[in-house]
């Protein structure tokens, strides 16, 4: 893929009626909503957009997004890496009212005033299309609670001293 720049604001409207094809990639730094979800924001996104205006004459954006993020894993509780890759068909409409109505085959995107931020809107993409709980494969992703009951029997097992209530209820046992 061609690794354009692309543009910081974009006006859609224009750009379907245009039939422009996007392509490039965003930094995931530029996406702070994106972050709370993130261990880090290193790395960018991939966008694959083709604007245009579609047979019932909605303007719409239709593509992928691909990108490599870091997420903490909920069973070990260590990063990991996830690929996200999600299929676009954004409808561009100009009220909420406008994009009750339109076709299923779009995802409303509201657009009041052009120029629009094309890192929000691909945040927004991004965000939907991240798994709710990111897990390693089995193989090698130790759940914590092993984690940390290993660590105790280590614990325990260096501990030479015998406990007083063991040896108590030894005796007890021999009366
Ligand atoms: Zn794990």
């Amino acid at each position: 893929m061609s690794d354009q720049r692309l543009p910081v604001q974009i006006a859609p409207f224009k750009l379907a009626r245009q039939g422009r094809l996007l392509q490039g990639s965003i930094e995931l730094t530029r996406m702070e909503r994106l972050a709370q979800a993130l261990t880090e924001t290193n790395g960018s996104v991939s966008v694959s957009l083709q604007f245009g205006i579609d047979e019932q004459g909605i303007h719409c954006a239709t593509g992928h997004l691909n990108a490599e993020v870091q997420m903490t894993c909920q069973r070990c509780m260590k990063p990991m890496s996830v690929p996200v890759v999600t299929d676009v068909a954004l409808g561009f409409v100009s009220s909420y009212e406008q994009g009750r109505n339109l076709s299923r085959d779009y995802e409303p995107c509201i657009v009041e005033h052009e120029p629009v931020n094309l890192a929000e809107i691909v945040e927004d993409e991004l965000i939907l299309a991240l798994p709710i709980v990111a897990l390693h494969e089995e193989q090698g992703c130790e759940p914590v609670i092993e984690t940390l009951q290993k660590a105790a029997s280590e614990i325990e097992q260096s501990d030479v001293k015998p406990n007083p209530f063991a040896v108590l209820s030894e005796l007890k046992r021999k009366k």
